[in-house]
């Protein structure tokens, strides 16, 4: 089974991607949604409260995610701190998650910073989902109801998308010009192939040894 991280920058589609690949049957960890069930364990919780005070909790003692935001989208160290907390959780959960699937050909974990947090080492292939700013700006505003500014904000403090489509083993263009599922069906049938042909190798190997 090969694992494959999905990436790409904020409003670029790497949900809507992560989608079509479900639709053929494709495991997929949301890796940005799985971090924020985080935020309600108590020694998360805690552990934030130190770091960042007790202005980041509503009154019922639970995150307030709006306040936490408010904080780490102005300030990189801020949200390096934040990361060095949910990134070690979320990584034990893919890799238990991943225990789960053996005999999937490839399984998927959907992250908006892979390349920044440093593990993109641990994939087999990395896909980068590429939109040009301004369209994923569009698009995040429509969606989150909330001004370009902020999320220009949270896009400063990601990669360029250049860089990234660059560092990708696989690139998905996604600026609403060009179809994207013949792209990810191309993904799917590579990767169906390699998967199959590290499946051949370590039978032969078993059957030689
Ligand atoms: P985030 O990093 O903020 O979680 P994302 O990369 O997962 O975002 P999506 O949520 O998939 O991005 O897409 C952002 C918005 O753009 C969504 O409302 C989605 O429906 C819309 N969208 C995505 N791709 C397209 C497209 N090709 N054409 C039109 N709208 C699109």
């Amino acid at each position: 089974m090969l694992k494959v991280g999905l990436t790409g920058n904020i409003g670029s589609g790497k949900s809507t991607i992560a989608g079509i690949f479900s639709t053929l049957g494709i495991k997929i960890y949301p890796a940005d949604d799985e971090s924020k069930k985080f935020l309600d364990s108590e020694k998360v919780i805690q552990k934030l409260t130190k770091i960042f005070g007790y202005s980041i909790l509503s009154n019922d003692g639970k995150i307030n995610r709006r306040s936490l935001a408010s904080i780490v989208f102005t300030n990189e160290e801020s949200l390096q701190l934040l990361n060095s907390v949910l990134h070690p959780l979320v990584r034990q959960d893919f890799l238990k998650w991943v225990t789960g699937f053996k005999s999937e050909p490839y399984l998927i974990q959907e992250a908006a910073i892979l390349f920044e947090s440093g593990l993109a080492a641990e994939y087999d292939f990395i896909i980068h989902v590429s939109c040009p700013k301004e369209i994923a700006i569009k698009r995040v505003i429509k969606r989150d109801q909330i001004d370009g500014n902020s999320v220009i904000k949270r896009m400063n403090f990601q990669m360029d998308d250049s860089v990234k489509a660059e560092l990708a083993d696989f690139v998905i263009i996604n600026d609403g010009a060009q179809l994207v599922i013949p792209q990810v069906l191309s993904i799917h049938k590579h990767l169906l192939k390699i998967s199959s042909e590290r499946n051949n190798n370590v039978a032969t190997g078993a059957a030689d040894s």
